[in-house]
């Protein structure tokens, strides 16, 4: 087994880290396999080194350990576009220059094929400074009748298999090259996972719906499917996922107001 712990530094690690953290540090020990630390700050807009360091510094302190040297996705930008190539060839994405406002309403809208009817322009005419999306009908095209068969195995929390069937066109199309940065976290998170041989992506529930893009374009590429098992979240007091609670506490804070490991694992790994 290869798993990995993928934060992205935008911000402090916050107690349900600690719980995700767990998750995958334990489950590559139970099984000898060896879970890689991964750092997925492709947005230099809201990523902060210190927020990186943060990262070495709560994992450590809480007693994870991780081969060395850690992926930086930021330093691999240029290997994210390169996926693109093919994918434009085949005409799987196509150039939009909507707002961010325009693209949640379309994605609100679901109304594909007017939506990709619309944006499909020229390429390259008016490519200069546009995002790129996923269209959704040419994937179906493409696939064929593998569209409606994009399978994965979700392994529950007591170990059991249960195959899904992802539905990605439930997200409508989907931004694969973010006008900003040039690329994106499904671009990011999927190429890395097959480049470093993830066999088991192990993560929060909040990410489950993300899998069936990811599957989706595990397949468009012909890579892999890891395994993947989605863990319960930690939640705060008000029943509100903890990240989005009123109260926020990170582990920096934790671990410089005096506090023990052993004190936050007593709230996060209680059932
Ligand atoms: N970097 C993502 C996050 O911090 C998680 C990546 C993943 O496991 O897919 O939410």
């Amino acid at each position: 087994m290869i798993t990995r712990f993928a934060p992205s530094p935008t911000g402090y690690l916050h107690w349900g880290h600690a719980r995700a953290a767990f998750e995958a540090f334990n489950a590559a020990r139970r099984e000898s396999g060896q879970c890689l630390l991964r750092i997925e700050d492709i947005d230099h807009t809201r990523c902060r080194p210190h927020f990186t360091d943060a990262i070495y510094q709560d994992l450590t302190w809480l007693g994870f350990h991780w081969p060395k040297p850690v992926r930086l996705q930021s330093q691999h930008i240029n290997a994210y576009k390169d996926i693109l190539m093919p994918l434009k060839i085949q005409g799987l994405i196509y150039p939009c220059h909507k707002t961010r406002a325009e693209v949640a309403a379309d994605n609100a809208r679901r109304d594909l094929a007017h939506y990709v009817k619309d944006l499909n322009e020229p390429y390259p005419k008016h490519t200069a400074g546009a995002a790129w999306r996923l269209s959704i009908a040419a994937c179906r095209d493409h696939l064929g009748e593998g569209f409606d068969n994009l399978n994965y195995i979700e392994q529950d929390k007591d170990g059991g298999l249960k195959t899904c069937t992802a539905n990605p066109a439930q997200f409508g199309d989907v931004i694969l090259a973010r006008k900003d940065i040039g690329v994106s976290y499904h671009i990011a998170v999927t190429h890395d996972d097959y480049l470093q041989g993830i066999t088991h992506v192990i993560r929060g529930e909040d990410l489950k719906a993300q899998t069936d893009i990811h599957v989706l374009l595990q397949k468009l590429l012909g890579w892999p499917v890891p395994i993947y098992h989605h863990h319960g979240l930690v939640m705060g007091a008000d029943g509100k996922k903890l990240a989005k609670a009123h109260h926020d506490p990170s582990l920096k804070a934790a671990r410089e107001s005096g506090m023990t490991p052993e004190q936050i694992w007593a709230s996060v790994l209680t059932p």
